[in-house]
């Protein structure tokens, strides 16, 4: 079969052919019917090699869906051909978070050398993908998989951030949204959904803030030094009580803290390098700053939910597996609108 692997660092991905894998007792053979491109698989691929928790070559893409191709010995619960979304962070399914659907949470999974597809495990990006368990699967119905697809993770990430910071999201307060890419233009359609919030979306695209005024940003605002002040202008001089910082980067890192209210939530969800930059003197007093990683089972079956109530749509370009490398560069240059996904 085809797949797309990131092979010896510092390479750019490739096409290659490999064997079809099997699935071994209680495993689920999927063919991949749409698999999305992450930013997060670009920071991998931009690690030193001492830094790579596992080996190469990976098989990419964590964000999967397929129909049902072969059950294991053993698994029950789906039937062949069956369209089924991939909940992408695999836990021990033994310990206190996995027995709460908290598999991203999970302390044992990286001891026991169990990782998500595409960040360990053999990823989405191929025509075929194997699921360890059953249990990672959730069924699509009528979901188109080509839209949904991105919600395991571009869906499912900020869900869970947003969810945390619900009681913060008061009627007359604001939400701010920094980096409206993949991730930050479905925060923007959950925040609308969920919370009765303003919304003021950062970014430095005037492409990116005219996508985010589509699905619903009340304001937008060009992220540069100003952006703090601006917020704040914005919000009677209080700032926001709830920030999301879907790029994690020094500088958006130093505007998510100078455009938080006192008593915010600050989020940073991107891993650009930024996160160090907060504490006494430069977070807003009594703030909370987190740094979630991905959401639970029980989260990705919610936002599927709202997305077939029709409250998430989105945003997505269209590659064939051959062209996968192509959506990765682009993604690198800041030139999607929404999110890639491969069709293999
Ligand atoms: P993306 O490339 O689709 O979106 C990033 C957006 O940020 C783009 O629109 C870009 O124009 C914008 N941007 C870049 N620099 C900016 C700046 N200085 N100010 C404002 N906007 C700026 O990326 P994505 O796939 O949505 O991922 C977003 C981030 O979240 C990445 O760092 C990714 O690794 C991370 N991520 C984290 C988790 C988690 O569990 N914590 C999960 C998924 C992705
Ligand atoms: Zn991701
Ligand atoms: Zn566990």
């Amino acid at each position: 079969m085809k797949a797309v692997q990131y092979r010896s660092v510092g390479a750019a991905p490739e096409v290659v052919t490999i064997a079809r894998p099997e699935p071994g007792p209680g495993q689920v053979l999927l063919k991949v019917t749409a698999a999305g491109v992450c930013h997060s698989d670009i920071a991998v691929m931009s690690l030193p090699a001492e830094a790579l928790a596992f080996p190469l070559p990976l098989t990419l893409g964590h964000e999967g869906a397929g129909t049902v191709a072969a059950l294991g010995d053993g698994v029950t619960g789906f039937e062949v051909g069956e369209s089924v979304a991939v909940y992408g962070p695999w836990g021990c399914g033994n310990c206190l978070m996995c027995a709460q659907g908290k598999e991203n949470l999970c302390p044992r999974a990286a001891e026991l050398g169990i990782r998500p597809p595409g960040l360990g495990a053999p990823g989405a990006i191929a025509e075929y993908l194997l699921v360890d368990d059953p249990r990672h699967l959730v069924p699509l119905g009528d979901l188109d998989p080509v839209t949904a697809v991105p919600l395991t993770d571009a869906g499912l990430t900020p869900y869970h951030a947003i969810k945390t910071s619900q009681p913060k999201l008061t009627p007359g307060s604001t939400a701010v949204v920094i980096g409206t890419g993949g991730l930050g233009h479905v925060a923007i359609q959950l925040l609308r959904a969920l919370t009765p919030a303003r919304v003021i979306a950062l970014d430095v695209s005037e492409d990116k803030l005219a996508l985010a005024r589509e699905v619903g940003a009340h304001e937008t605002v060009l992220s540069d030094r100003n952006a703090a002040a601006t917020v704040r202008e914005l919000t009677g001089g209080l700032g926001a009580q709830a920030v999301f910082d879907f790029v994690g980067a020094p500088p958006t890192v130093t505007t998510a803290t100078a455009c938080a209210a006192v008593e915010a939530d600050v989020t940073i969800v991107g891993i650009g390098g930024g996160a160090a930059l907060v504490g006494f003197g430069t977070t807003p007093y009594d703030a909370a700053v987190r740094a979630p990683y991905w959401g639970s089972r029980a989260e990705l079956i919610e936002v599927l939910d709202l997305a077939r109530a029709g409250a998430v749509d989105v945003h997505v370009e269209t590659y064939s597996l051959d062209d996968a490398p192509k959506a990765y560069e682009r993604l690198h240059h800041g030139l999607i609108k929404g999110r890639a996904v491969i069709l293999p």
